[in-house]
């Protein structure tokens, strides 16, 4: 049976534009492309988790507008399940990305109905007691995460926080995290030291990994266990949204059950998997084109 990862976090709608340079303040620049896709690390890392064979719920709030519509349509024909998603009178969160042609950006980010999110309801509180995995950014209010990981506590579900974008957090969330992801930026916030270091985010929460782009990752537990797993190597062409292949793939290996060391070595393929490609949501890797990472 397919693991039951639920990720409680962010949507938006992606809107893409391409020009040949990015304009200066003021500046009206005529571009060569547009394109839309579905966005935010909590709708990414759903959807990395139903590619990568897990039964992934989505809790989250889209707006009433046409781009709520377009969203859910989207997450849903990746394969996840969407009967919990509020609608949320209002726009839905957008992020707003000018691309160059040498791969520049700028992006803007409006929150819209993410901001919305708020107050569990006991049917949301219910779907994540019923979970083998929760997971969850940090795109979406604190309150919100700080009472998802409180559920999962009291329902027995394992709760992965990935810290993505960094803030600080509070303690009554560290507390009911059994796993941290972070990357080198991430893990530099959350301690406050200057440098990456996993004794400072063990005194935090039991279990942590660190990821390190082409570096692979370092999984690291109270018990003793620090292993660095070493990335696949592989054509880089797009490191956009690794991180979430590689958190949403994590998510089903530890809900299958698999040892973390392993699950982590399996997760290091899905981001080398994304990272082949160019895009984000649309890069995400499937179970086969990890597997086929994996074993090679
Ligand atoms: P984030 O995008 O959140 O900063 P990383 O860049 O650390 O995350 O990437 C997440 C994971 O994806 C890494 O731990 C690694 O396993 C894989 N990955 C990322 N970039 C590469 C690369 N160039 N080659 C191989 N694997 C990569």
């Amino acid at each position: 049976m397919a693991p039951r990862v639920v990720v409680a976090g962010s949507a938006n709608m992606d809107l893409v534009g391409v020009a040949p340079r990015l304009p200066l303040p003021g500046e009206t620049v005529l571009g060569d492309d547009f394109m839309m896709a579905a966005g935010g690390k909590g709708a990414n890392q759903a959807i990395a988790a139903a590619r990568a064979g897990g039964h992934a719920v989505f809790l989250g709030a889209i707006g009433s507008d046409s781009f709520g519509v377009t969203l859910n349509a989207r997450i849903k024909a990746a394969g996840v399940d969407t009967a919990h998603l509020r609608t949320s009178y209002g726009v839905s969160g957008v992020a707003v990305i000018m691309v160059d042609r040498g791969g520049e950006n700028s992006i803007l980010v409006a929150p819209g109905a993410n901001a919305s999110f708020t107050d569990l309801t006991a049917s949301e509180e219910r779907v994540i007691g019923d979970g083998d995995v929760l997971l969850c950014q940090q795109e979406i209010p604190v309150g919100t995460v700080v009472a998802a990981a409180r559920a999962a506590r009291a329902g027995g579900t394992r709760m992965i926080l990935n810290a993505a974008p960094a803030r600080e957090l509070p303690a009554e969330l560290l507390e009911n995290v059994d796993l941290l992801v972070v990357n080198e930026v991430e893990a530099q916030a959350v301690t406050g030291r200057s440098a990456p270091d996993t004794a400072a985010l063990l005194e935090l929460v039991p279990r942590v990994v660190l990821t390190l782009g082409a570096g692979g990752s370092r999984y690291a537990e109270r018990d003793g266990r620090d292993e660095h797993v070493p990335a696949f190597p592989i054509q880089a062409a797009d490191t956009t949204a690794a991180g979430d292949a590689f958190t949403g793939a994590l998510a089903v290996a530890w809900g299958e059950g698999r040892d973390l060391v392993e699950a982590v070595r399996w997760a290091n393929a899905a981001g080398a998997a994304c990272a082949r490609k160019m895009g984000a949501s649309n890069a995400l890797p499937t179970r086969a084109e990890i597997d086929e990472i994996y074993r090679s």
